[in-house]
């Protein structure tokens, strides 16, 4: 996990800025996003990062119309995008994201791990976790996370995996110093 999240921040994703849209990364590197019908792409799959006709594009994300509210579809893409393609490269193979639990794949895991962490950047959290435990009188948990879903747009399920994972991060970079 650590290296996943030191990968991020020496990454170009580090310059342009953490938690942005999809929309606005899309547009920051060049990827066109296109909805497509539910049934234009494969049962099992989400999204896909493809080769764009259009050479105005680096690359062209379909996303299905029923997953186009989900943050993690096109996120996933552009994850892909800039570490396995690179930024400023035309996409020339095709890169998927399967749907929750379909995912078996290592490196799939990886790039979803990054998505995530993309979308709810440490820094953040470890910050929000922090000013939690030191309000007084104790601010109510379920209203803590709720307000993390909303501001980050997120499932609670998301959240509560991504509090887990900063506070174990944390917690093994505090015992290394
Ligand atoms: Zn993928």
């Amino acid at each position: 996990m650590i290296e996943l999240e030191d990968k991020l921040t020496q990454s170009p994703l580090a310059e342009i800025g953490f938690a942005k849209t999809d929309e606005d990364l899309a547009k920051i590197l060049g990827l066109e996003i296109v909805v497509v019908h539910d049934n234009e792409l494969p049962r099992d799959t989400e999204a896909t990062l493809t080769h764009n006709d259009n050479p105005s594009y680096f690359g062209l994300i379909q996303v299905k119309q029923k997953y186009r509210r989900s943050v993690f579809a096109c996120i996933h893409e552009i994850i892909h995008y800039v570490f396995d393609v690179g930024c400023n490269k035309y996409v020339q193979e095709t890169f998927e994201r399967k749907v929750r639990g379909k995912t078996k794949d290592a490196h799939e895991q990886e790039i979803n791990y990054m998505a995530a962490s993309y979308s709810m950047p440490f820094v953040q959290i470890k910050e929000a976790i922090r000013n939690y435990n030191d309000s007084s009188p104790k601010a109510d948990e379920l209203v803590f996370i709720h307000d993390l879903c909303e501001h980050y747009g997120q499932e609670r399920e998301s959240v509560l995996r991504r509090i887990r994972e900063v506070k174990r991060i944390d917690r093994s970079r505090t015992a290394k110093h």
